[in-house]
C-alpha cells in the first residue's frame, strides 16, 4: 500500500469514519479506489467475484483497520441484495458505494456469430448496467433511511465515443450514465448524491493485452500526454465526487481520459 502519491494525499483524511463499498475492489481501478479511501481514513469493504486469494492479498495492503471482503456476482440480483446487507453489517452502515465492477467482451458485428453477439449483450448488460442499478437501489434505500450517502459509478469514454468492437460495452456505459443522471435527480432530495467517472484507457488487467499489443502505441498517442491513465488518477476523481462540498456536482460525469476525447 502506498499513501504517499498525490491522489492519496489530497483529501486531508476527510473520509475518516466513512464506510465505503467498492465493487471489483480487489484489483485494477477498484483496488486503487479502495486504497485511496483507506488512506483517507475510511473503512472499506471490497466486493470481489471469484479469486479469494487475490482479494485477501489486496485486503492486506489496505492501511487502517476494519476493512473486509464480500464475495458476490453483481449480475445476480439476489446476491446483490445479500451483499449490500452484508456490507452494512460488516461496516456498521454504508456512506459511499463505488460501482466499479465491469466486463468488456469483444463481439464485433462483422465477425461474431449471432450466439456470441447475444451472449455478449446479455452478460455485459447484466454486469455493467443491471448489476449497478440493483446495487444503487439497495444502497440508496439504506442511505435514504440513514441521513444520505454517495454513489459513484465507473463509466467509460466509450459511452460517448462508441465501441465498434464492443458495442454492448459502450451501450452499457451509456446506460450507466443515464442511470446516474436519473438517480441524481430522484435522490438529491433524500441527500443521496450520484455521479460518474468516465475514464479512457487505464493501465489495468482489463486493458493490458491491448496496451502491450501492436495497437499500444497508437492508443497512448490518442492523448497529448502520450500515455494512458493510472488507476490512481481515476481514484482521485472518485474521491472528489464523494467528498464533502461536491454535493452540487451530483449528476455529473467526470472525464479522466487525458484529453484523448473531448465531448461538447
Ligand atoms: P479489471 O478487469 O482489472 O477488474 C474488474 C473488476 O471487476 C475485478 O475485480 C472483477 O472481479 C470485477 N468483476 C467483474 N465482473 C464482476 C461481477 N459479475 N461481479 C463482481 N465483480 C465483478 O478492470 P478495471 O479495473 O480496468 O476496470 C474497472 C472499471 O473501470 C470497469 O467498470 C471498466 O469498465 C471501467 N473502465 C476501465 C477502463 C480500462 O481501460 N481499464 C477504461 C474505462 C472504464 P474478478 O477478479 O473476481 O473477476
Amino acid at each position: 500500500m502506498d499513501c504517499s502519491n498525490s491522489s492519496n494525499n489530497s483529501f486531508n483524511n476527510s473520509f475518516k469514519n466513512n464506510r465505503v463499498l467498492v465493487t471489483g475492489g480487489s484489483r485494477g481501478i477498484g483496488l486503487a479506489v479502495s486504497t485511496a479511501f483507506a488512506c483517507q481514513g475510511a473503512t472499506v469493504a471490497m466486493l470481489f467475484r471469484q479469486n479469494r486469494e487475490a482479494a485477501e492479498q489486496a485486503l492486506a495492503t489496505l492501511p487502517g483497520d476494519g476493512h473486509s471482503l464480500i464475495q458476490a456476482d453483481v449480475a445476480d440480483a439476489g446476491a446483490v441484495e445479500t451483499a449490500i446487507n452484508e456490507a452494512i453489517e460488516k461496516l456498521g452502515g454504508l456512506d459511499i458505494v463505488v460501482n466499479n465492477a465491469g466486463i468488456g467482451a469483444y463481439h464485433p458485428p462483422q465477425s461474431s456469430s449471432y450466439e456470441q453477439w447475444q451472449q455478449a449483450w446479455q452478460s455485459t448488460l447484466a454486469t455493467n448496467l443491471v448489476g449497478p442499478a440493483n446495487i444503487c437501489f439497495c444502497a440508496a434505500r439504506h442511505m435514504m433511511a440513514h441521513g444520505g450517502g454517495r454513489i459513484i459509478n465507473i463509466s467509460s469514454r466509450g459511452a460517448f465515443r462508441g465501441e465498434p468492437g464492443k458495442p454492448a460495452y459502450g451501450a452499457s456505459k451509456a446506460g450507466l450514465n443515464s442511470l446516474t443522471q436519473s438517480l441524481a435527480v430522484a435522490l438529491a432530495p433524500h441527500k443521496v448524491f450520484v455521479a460518474a467517472v468516465a475514464p479512457g484507457f487505464v493501465n489495468t488487467e482489463l486493458a493490458a493485452e491491448l496496451l502491450s499489443g501492436p495497437d499500444g502505441d497508437a492508443i497512448r498517442a490518442q492523448s497529448p500526454f502520450n500515455r494512458v491513465a493510472e488507476p490512481q488518477e481515476v481514484a482521485h476523481a472518485v474521491l472528489f465526487l464523494a467528498s464533502k462540498g461536491a454535493e452540487f456536482s451530483t449528476g455529473t460525469i467526470i472525464d479522466v481520459n487525458g484529453a484523448s476525447y473531448l465531448r461538447s
